[in-house]
């Protein structure tokens, strides 16, 4: 079987990452796509649960985790808080043939590009600040204290953007996602991935 690809995506927060990823995995049709789920020591928000956005856990846990070197990356992201992701998961998933996808930021993406060779990286961008710190207003989680914190961090973020392999800007969702949608297509279209794919239509092919 053809292993599955490994897509980090990274954006700062309110550039609609979460609702292209949703949106990527409902239409997919033969659950080829999945999102790994990452545990963090922040507490759930509304609408939250563990075990299906993250596995939240105390930073007691999170630091026991680390000790037995269950993660494949972890960083300390927003407001102190820890966020990794476990890799048993992932291994299961893509040896199943199914693309696994990280939602993990910039310093995540640095440390698996450092531990694992064809991993794709794409950078979602907002199409403007206006726009981000209206988004991040409109989803009426958070203080404005904090919306000015995520608006700092969504700077930082963003200058990282130049590591990735491929960039969207998401203005527009429909065509947003229809680039992020191509971006899968062609990695599954590459010489490497095809070649597995279809070995006996080619073994057949060149028989002659
Ligand atoms: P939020 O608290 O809004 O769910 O996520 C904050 C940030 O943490 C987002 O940029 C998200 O991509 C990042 N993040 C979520 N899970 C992980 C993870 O497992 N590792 C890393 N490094 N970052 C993560």
């Amino acid at each position: 079987m053809t292993q599955g690809n490994l897509y980090i995506i990274s954006a700062p927060s309110g550039a609609g990452k979460s609702s292209l990823i949703s949106a990527l995995l409902q239409q997919q049709q033969n659950n080829e796509m999945m999102v790994s789920i990452s545990h963090t020591t922040r507490p759930p928000r509304p609408g939250e649960s563990h075990g299906v956005h993250y596995y939240f856990v105390s930073i007691e846990e999170f630091e026991s985790l680390i000790k037995q070197d269950l993660f494949l990356e972890y960083a300390k992201v927003f407001g102190g808080n820890y966020y990794g992701t476990s890799l048993p998961a992932i291994e299961e998933n893509l040896a199943q043939g199914i693309d696994v996808f990280l939602d993990i930021d910039w310093q995540g993406a640095q440390q698996i590009r450092k531990k694992v060779s064809n991993v794709k990286s794409i950078f979602i961008l907002p199409p403007s600040l206006t726009e981000l710190e209206q988004r991040l207003i409109g989803r009426g989680q958070d203080s404005q204290e904090v919306i000015l914190t995520r608006m700092s961090k969504a700077i930082e973020e963003i200058s990282h953007y130049n590591e990735y392999d491929y960039v969207i800007v998401n203005d527009v969702f429909e065509q947003a996602l229809a680039d992020l949608q191509a971006i899968l297509r062609s990695e599954r279209l590459t010489l490497s991935h095809q070649k597995k794919q279809n070995q006996q239509l080619i073994e057949q092919l060149l028989a002659k």
